[in-house]
């Protein structure tokens, strides 16, 4: 089966949008990715021949991977069937399913499968491919990411409802794995609503990303 070929676009550098998206995200170029995921380059490398994660060619700038998608495929793509060890595809699932419940917790799901913390954390680490924390901390702000350009919730009602208690936390987190503050992205996705409302129409699921 040969990969679909590697979707290449010409962009402004100082673009912070991803014409596959179509919303505002962070690009980041591979070695940033690589570092922020704790992954080697070559895997990084692997996804974009596959496709699996957006990638851009700026001109006269290297290649720079779209957060956004990068996180959707560590986070869902990446998972086309459960952990083959039942007690990690029982915390996967948990996971999936109660990640807006503050009292998620490692401590609490290793107590629900019998195992230590630190041998979930492992496990969890190895299989995943990233930690407890910042897989679910991945799906909370992929959550606050819809909430924010899709509903009229406040800030700090998005925070909570996506489990946090604190909307400092949520706003210190949305930054880091965004690179804008989350009235910022709002604005920012406001803006390319309107734009695009104004020319023809956009189709971005034109790309073979899975
Ligand atoms: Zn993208």
């Amino acid at each position: 089966m040969t990969p679909p070929a590697l979707r290449v676009v010409m962009v402004d550098p100082r673009s912070l949008f991803c014409p596959s998206c179509r919303r505002p995200v962070l690009m980041l170029t591979v070695g940033q990715a690589a570092e922020r995921l704790g992954l080697s380059r070559r895997t990084l490398y692997r996804w974009v021949e596959r496709a699996r994660v957006h990638a851009i060619k700026p001109a006269d700038a290297p290649l720079h991977l779209c957060w956004s998608s990068v996180l959707r495929w560590v986070t869902h793509g990446q998972r086309r069937e459960p952990p083959a060890d039942p007690r990690l595809a029982q915390v996967v699932e948990a996971i999936h399913t109660l990640y807006a419940d503050p009292r998620l917790t490692l401590t609490r799901l290793s107590r629900q499968v019998h195992l230590s913390v630190s041998a979930l954390s492992r496990r969890f680490k190895a299989e995943m491919g990233v930690g407890f924390r910042d897989y679910r901390r991945t799906l909370r702000l992929r959550r606050a990411e819809q909430l924010l350009s899709q509903s009229s919730l406040s800030i700090k009602q998005v925070a909570l409802s996506v489990g946090y208690r604190h909307v400092g936390d949520f706003c210190r987190h949305f930054q880091q794995t965004y690179g804008f503050t989350p009235s910022t992205y709002r604005r920012m996705v406001t803006q390319v609503a309107q734009t695009a409302g104004e020319s023809e129409p956009v189709h971005p699921q034109g790309s073979k990303t899975v």
